[in-house]
């Protein structure tokens, strides 16, 4: 089995040399126990701030995959069976079957299987109760989403259209904005190239703000608190234009707009809905089934290039979900 560990923490942004390649070969697999082969994996921004809290120096990278059942000595997992597993970046590894959650039963044939990972796995989960539990969007309210041409982002806006809202959201590239007015969004700027962020936001929506789906923080939370109407939700699913600072900034502070505007305000991790993932990935297929929900990826080839795939996401290359394939 390849696998790549994280040589050292990261300084600032991940480089190449944080990374490292090792190879082991296997046990034979014990009773209970199957061998997987990993097909598609996922890099996600959480493997930054998480790789310090969660890593030591030396430890493999973590992260999620699909993967196929190569070898069994457990009847709960037949070969060729797929299952989502969270085994790091890893191109083969041994489960005793714990934390393997096999693709749902009606998992269409002409769907891939990466999807797992991304619109009908996690960050399309993330997108779905993120939204839909805390920003509690009504029809005709506007939803500002940033990081909007992302895995998650995308998702919240589409989502948002669904639910009869209408979809702003910000990225940082004009091809990024070409694909989400593509996928439907109403209002969409460039939040590298505008001169303001306030007057972009204002132009966008005149009226302001029902619901902000939070990715980005920093300067763009700063921006967009400002511009919340009365009695407006905020979902804080992420705050990535932090993610690689060692020293915390400090920004405007933004208590009075949560006071006189009312706002409520509350961070989240997906897995606090665990319990409802089945509903949320059954949603979820079902409106990518009837072409409600469009899902972009944005594919690696080659278990060797994960390193940069994870720090070209970081940086802003990916369209859609960022995934690598065997
Ligand atoms: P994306 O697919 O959106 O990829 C990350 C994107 O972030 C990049 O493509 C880039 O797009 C944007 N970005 C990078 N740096 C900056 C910056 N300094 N300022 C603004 N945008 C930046 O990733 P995900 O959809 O997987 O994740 C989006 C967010 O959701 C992250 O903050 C992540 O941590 C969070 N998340 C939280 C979860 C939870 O349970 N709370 C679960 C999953 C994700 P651009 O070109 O537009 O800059």
């Amino acid at each position: 089995a390849k696998s790549w560990t994280m040589v050292r923490h990261f300084e600032g942004a991940p480089k190449p040399e944080d990374f490292k390649l090792i190879e082991k070969e296997l046990p034979p697999l014990k009773d209970g126990e199957v061998l997987l082969e990993s097909e598609f994996w996922s890099v996600d921004p959480y493997m930054r701030p998480y790789s310090k809290q969660k890593l030591k120096e030396g430890d493999v990278m973590m992260g999620s995959q699909v993967a196929r059942v190569m070898e069994s000595k457990n009847p709960a997992f037949p070969v060729g069976g797929y299952y989502v597993a969270y085994a790091g970046w890893t191109t083969h590894f041994i489960s005793d079957g714990k934390g393997l959650a096999p693709l749902p039963s009606n998992w269409p044939e002409n769907l891939p299987k990466s999807l797992a990972l991304g619109a009908a796995g996690m960050p399309g989960l993330t997108a779905y109760f993120g939204l839909l539990d805390l920003c509690n969007p009504k029809e005709g309210d506007v939803v500002l989403v940033n990081a909007a041409a992302g895995a998650v982002g995308s998702i919240v806006g589409q989502i948002a259209k669904i639910k009869g809202c209408k979809a702003v959201g910000s990225a940082g590239s004009d091809d990024k904005l070409g694909f989400l007015k593509e996928i439907g969004f109403d209002e969409v700027f460039n939040y590298k190239t505008v001169s303001s962020l306030a007057e972009a936001l204002k132009k966008a929506s005149p009226d302001g703000y029902d619901c902000y789906f939070e990715n980005v923080g920093g300067k763009f939370a700063d921006a967009a608190l400002q511009q919340m109407k009365d009695f407006g939700r905020i979902a804080v699913c992420g705050a990535i234009s932090l993610y690689n600072d060692s020293v915390p900034s400090t920004g405007p502070y933004i208590q009075p707009y949560i006071l006189f505007k009312q706002l409520r305000m509350e961070g989240f991790i997906v897995t606090r809905w665990q319990d409802r993932f089945p509903e949320g990935q059954k949603q979820l297929l079902q409106w990518i089934i009837e072409g409600k929900l469009k899902y972009h990826e944005h594919i690696t080839n080659g278990f060797e290039n994960m390193p940069a795939s994870f720090m070209g996401m970081l940086k802003g290359e990916n369209i859609g979900k960022a995934i690598i394939k065997v």
